[in-house]
């Protein structure tokens, strides 16, 4: 399991980056909509305007990333890989998972950005 303290726990658990305890989206995740300031710890996730505009090369990245996966899961799983098949499952798969990796994505910049800080929710 993911230990509290690493990245991938706040990625996969909408935490915030530094105390790994306040909500990181405002809402639902996949509105995608970052709180100002974390409830728990107050650090503030705006670092400057337009911060997480940086964040579309990491859902670039994340979009790639599923184009192959879909891609080559259906050259080893289809019994007789065709393209027509293998459009249409890339496509599905990733109209599906499209609006979680947006905020996928925020949180795994922020997440470059900050580091987790133990002390913070004494501070
Ligand atoms: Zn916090």
């Amino acid at each position: 399991m993911i230990k509290k303290g690493s990245k991938l726990y706040s990625v996969f658990t909408n935490r915030c980056p530094v105390c790994h305890q306040g909500e990181f989206f405002e809402g639902r995740p996949y509105k995608g909509s970052v709180r100002h300031h974390c409830e728990s710890c107050q650090a503030k996730f705006q670092k400057e305007p337009a911060f997480y505009q940086g964040s579309y090369f990491v859902a670039y990245g994340l979009g790639i990333i599923s184009i192959l996966t879909s891609i080559v899961g259906c050259l080893v799983l289809l019994p007789t890989p065709n393209p027509d098949y293998i459009f249409a499952i890339t496509a599905l798969v990733n109209i599906v998972f499209a609006p979680f990796l947006y905020p996928m994505s925020k949180i795994i910049w922020a997440n470059i950005f900050f580091s987790y800080n133990k002390k913070a929710l004494s501070e």
